[in-house]
Order: structure tokens, then sequence, then C-alpha cells
């Protein structure tokens, strides 16, 4: 028997999955994910919100990393495991997918109803105001305004990050918002920062409106995705997940398949 038949019968058996997805679906995109196989981070944790907001110093750190590490972010495609999951919603079998990545490859591969849980990194926004940039526009501008940076080399990290190690970040300017002055942020939901109520209540209502859950390459350590599958769980739905290595829903899991995503959901492209 084929090792993901049974992730078959299960989305067989239920017509409306509410799918929640997480790093492990873009690694294949080149977009390195945080944890390992035990859910343990595999690198130094990234930044919080209070960080971020309470110290220009960190912010030009942040900044200067991202502008490097944008080169490659910026350009990646979504792969099979996207392709796979726009094909479900196609047929019409999905209630809604919830994502924890802020790639935006869901919809680059075309997928239509996503709720971006953390946001998404091609946005910039100020936290004074309304004031919103894309990113690319930010990028050109952070690149003018620093030269020679966006060339130098490092390795790629997750969300867009680079492992830079550069001596004075000091030199590094980041532009305040050119309407208020404020800080201007990336509009992802950092570490320490709550995902916007709206966003939360959305997706609820829709894991309440579906008959099972399906976890995507999430290792659930992070309570914003986590709550879902436990609230799934205590409401009765079936859960099942596809990820390489431990995940903190396991004791609540009806399937579990230890596969790579794009291999466990190709069949979904045959
Ligand atoms: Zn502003």
């Amino acid at each position: 028997m084929h090792a993901t038949a049974p992730l078959t019968r299960f989305i067989d058996a239920h017509p409306r999955l509410f799918v929640l997805t997480g790093a492990g679906c873009s690694t294949d995109s080149g977009i390195p994910d945080y944890r390992d196989a035990e859910g343990a981070w595999k690198r130094t944790p990234p930044v919080t919100y209070q960080a971020f907001m309470g110290e220009e110093r960190t912010r030009r750190r942040y900044w200067a990393r991202s502008l490097v590490g944008w080169r490659h972010f910026g350009k990646a495609r979504p792969n099979g495991t996207h392709h796979a999951l726009q094909r479900l919603e196609a047929q019409g079998r999905l209630e809604l997918l919830v994502t924890q990545n802020v790639d935006g490859l869901h919809q680059r591969a075309g997928q239509r109803q996503v709720v971006d849980l953390h946001g998404r990194l091609d946005q910039v926004r100020c936290m004074g105001c309304a004031w919103r940039q894309p990113r690319e526009a930010f990028q050109q501008e952070l690149d003018r305004l620093n030269p020679g940076w966006s060339t130098l080399a490092a390795r790629e990290a997750p969300d867009g990050d680079a492992d830079l190690d550069a001596p004075h970040f000091d030199d590094f300017v980041v532009p305040p918002c050119p309407a208020c002055g404020g800080v201007l942020k990336p509009d992802v939901v950092f570490f320490g920062e709550n995902v916007p109520r709206e966003r939360v209540m959305q997706a609820m209502q829709a894991m309440e409106a579906a008959d099972a859950v399906l976890v995507v390459g999430s290792s659930l350590m992070v309570f914003s995705g986590y709550r879902f599958v436990h609230a799934a769980a205590r409401a009765g739905k079936p859960v099942a997940a596809v990820n390489l290595g431990r995940t903190r829903a396991d004791p609540l899991l009806d399937l579990k398949v230890e596969q790579p995503c794009a291999e466990a959901l190709a069949f979904l492209l045959a």
C-alpha cells in the first residue's frame, strides 16, 4: 500500500476541510524553516515585537538583514505543496486555508480563500498612521539610502531574514514614515505580538464550519496556529497532519503522515 493511502482516505472522507499550513510548505521553495524535527529552535529565535518597537538599533539590524534576505525571499516561487492545495480548493473541497507563512506563496499558486494569520512580508506599514507601501518599493528606498549593502554576502534565514553579521549596523539608514515620521514595520505579526482579532475569528468560524482539519508543514509550536487544532479536537473533529517530525498536537491527531509535504500531497496533482 502506498504510504499516503490513509491521507487519501482522510481527504475523501471529509469534503469540507480546514487547512492550516506552516513553514514546512515553503522549504521546497527555498525558504528555510525555524525548527528542527523535535520542534526546537534551529537558530536564534526571531526578533520580538517589543525589541523591534523599543530599540532603533534593533530596527536597523532587522532592516539591514532583511534588505539582503529579500533578494532571495522576494523571488521564491510556489512548489508542489502549494499547487496541490490549490487543486483541493479548485475542486471545492476547502472551507478555508489558513497559513502561518508570510510569503504569499499560496496566493501565487492561485489559492483564492487564504487567511494570512501572521500577515505578509510583501507589505510595509506605519505603526503610527494608515500609511502602507509594497515591500518592493520600500526595498528600492532602502537600497538607495544604503548603497552597497544589498550585495553583501549572507546565508538565507527564515522569514526573509539573512545571516548578515555586519560590524556597523549603526551606519544603516532606516527611513521614518513619510506621512507622520512614525516607525515602519513589515506587515507581519512578530513574536510577542498578537494576531489581529478579526483574523482569528474568521479562521475559527471556518474551522467550526469544516468537518475536519488538515495541518500541512507545521510543528504547531506557536499558539496562534495550535489553538485551531486544539479547538477542533475539543469539538470532536478529526485532525490529520503532514509534518516531518514532532508537532505540539501529536496527542490530538487522528492521522499523522511523516513525509515531506510535496511528496505526501503529490496524489492530488496526479
Ligand atoms: Zn505614519
